[in-house]
């Protein structure tokens, strides 16, 4: 509890408060060392991401500012704190929630910090082995506890993209969250069986269900080996069909599974994720500085870079955004982007600066009309002359794509194609618009399948005019990371996928045990059934083939 809101002196104030942040800064530096004796990986990029965050100007301006407005350095940081939470109930997208539940944790060590306690005091009592149950922890935190052996971690919050999550992954430590009232069912001393891969918490278990829990973790331990073991291995079916796996990425720190999981690039690079947490639009300067960094991160691998989608669910809170009634379908993306031309160009600056001397692959969002992507073409080569004006080094190549999200391009594909030199369908937009069925809409998730004959239609059509025109064409909708919906995009003819990291080991399992043409034969059999959803048929077809699903 805060005792006391308003400053009695503001420079003392301002004193303290550098000092706690400057405390805590060298408690997560010092984190940052333990992480570097864990060797490579990514909860190091996590934690140096940590880092950076403890470091945001954005951040620690806001609650400087609010102590030169009067207020004491813990009602300072609780005003910044309550605000983040705020922004956080808004968002929908929990990727997007959970990057600013790490800011909630940094604020967590402020506040104990300025109340002159030690961060990581209630990890020094812990016994030598347990699991741990918390309302919401950091991954911070979490580090604090890491010199003991934690079995799992269960949280009332959270979710599996929370960065504490990867950074548990990294210890090998299996998470579930949003486990409702855990910290009050869960006893000092209960037998629990915590499954991460199921999200299923289970409080003091039958003897039994103790028994086949161990088998279950034998199995699973033996898929993980198996996934690992596949980083260097081709991508290619039964048959001989060769795919490319590429991720979608949002961070900095998603650019180190590239090397985990053997991907070939970056299919999606989603830029509007960094600016969330950020108190200000960044300047072409810090936009080209955070670019070039994910150059090198990605060292010599192609990465495709799309421009701000920004609106919908993802708001930036220094960008005024009048309330819609349909954000999904309101002022997003490349309407901003059209409508504001001065942002777009400058981040288009900034990722020609960063891609001197290396090819740039740059893909507009929410295209529904060939003039859009006129304009945003115009918009690029008006900074392509600019670099040039300027002196500096141009990119070795310039790839413009659009992402296929709105059904209108449908019917405007030769000419879409005959201008861009890569497709990329997005079927998590594509999907909500062609169903007219809100992709945020937990009431309507299973309502459409995306296995269903209006969508192998359309697959069909982009496929074929896509080979027609010698475009080449990606999938970087979430479908490309579930087995069974990756196997039928690759008997219709996909040859590139862009998925989450998490999802390149499984989805390479399936292909290497598919024969894409046997596949694609039984899809000319039933994929104009007018059935609700295919799913059945595909799923047997998987059992009866041996596809590994
Ligand atoms: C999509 O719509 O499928 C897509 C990949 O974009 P996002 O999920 O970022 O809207
Ligand atoms: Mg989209």
């Amino acid at each position: 509890m805060i005792r006391q809101v308003v400053a009695e002196d503001v420079p003392a104030e301002e004193k303290r408060l550098r000092q706690a942040v400057r405390e805590m800064q060298r408690a997560i530096d010092a984190l940052v060392d333990t992480s570097h004796g864990l060797g490579p990986g990514e909860h190091r990029d996590i934690i140096e991401t940590y880092q950076i965050f403890a470091a945001d100007r954005g951040w620690l301006g806001r609650i400087h500012e609010a102590v030169r407005s009067g207020l004491t350095a813990e009602a300072a940081v609780q005003k910044v704190r309550d605000e983040t939470r705020s922004r956080m109930m808004q968002i929908t997208e929990p990727y997007l929630r959970e990057r600013l539940f790490d800011l909630e944790d940094l604020a967590n060590r402020l506040q104990q910090i300025l109340a002159g306690q030690s961060p990581g005091m209630a990890a020094a009592d812990a016994p030598a082995e347990f699991i741990l149950v918390a309302h919401s922890m950091g991954p911070a935190e979490l580090l604090d506890y890491a010199s003991r052996r934690i079995k799992a971690l269960v949280l009332e919050e959270g979710s599996p993209t929370a960065h504490v999550a990867i950074v548990a992954r990294a210890f090998d430590i299996p998470v579930v969250g949003r486990v409702a009232e855990a910290t009050q069912r869960i006893d000092n001393g209960d037998i629990v069986i915590v499954d991460g891969d199921h999200g299923q918490v289970l409080i003091r278990p039958r003897a039994d269900i103790e028994q086949g829990v161990a088998t279950t973790v034998a199995a699973r331990t033996r898929r993980r080996v198996y996934y690992d073991s596949l980083r260097d291995t081709p991508a290619a079916t039964r048959d001989g069909v060769v795919i490319r796996l590429l991720l979608n990425a949002g961070l900095l720190l998603d650019l180190a599974q590239l090397s985990a999981t053997g991907a070939e690039g970056v299919g999606l690079f989603r830029t509007e994720i960094p600016l969330l947490t950020r108190h200000a639009f960044p300047d072409v300067a810090d936009q080209t500085e955070f670019y070039r960094r994910a150059y090198e991160q990605v060292d010599g691998r192609p990465v495709v870079f799309r421009t701000l989608d920004i609106g919908g669910d993802k708001v930036l809170p220094y960008l005024a955004h009048a309330p819609e009634e349909n954000p999904a379908m309101g002022w997003r993306a490349i309407r901003i982007g059209l409508d504001r031309p001065a942002m777009l160009r400058q981040q288009l600056r900034a990722l020609l600066r960063a891609a001197g001397g290396r090819d740039l692959y740059v893909k507009f969002p929410m295209i529904a009309e060939i003039a859009e992507l006129e304009d945003a073409r115009a918009l690029l080569d008006k900074e392509v002359a600019r670099i040039a004006a300027e002196g500096r080094e141009p990119a070795r190549s310039i790839s413009i794509g659009v992402m296929l999200e709105v059904p209108s391009l449908l019917w405007q594909l030769p000419a879409l194609l005959e201008r861009i030199d890569f497709l990329s369908i997005g079927t998590n937009d594509l999907a909500q618009f062609l169903f007219a069925s809100d992709r945020g809409n937990p009431r309507l998730a299973e309502r459409y399948d995306l296995l269903s004959a209006p969508m192998v239609a359309l697959f069909r059509e982009v496929i074929a005019q896509c080979d027609a025109a010698r475009t080449p064409l990606s999938m970087c909708g979430e479908m490309a990371g579930n087995p069974i919906e990756a196997m039928v995009l690759i008997g219709l003819g996909f040859r590139t996928l862009s998925l989450t990291a998490t999802a390149v080991g499984p989805v390479k399992t399936m292909i290497r045990s598919l024969d894409a043409a046997a596949l694609g034969r039984y899809l000319d059999e039933i994929g104009e059934r007018p059935d609700h959803s295919l799913r059945r048929w595909l799923e047997a077809y998987a059992r009866d083939h041996a596809v590994a699903l």
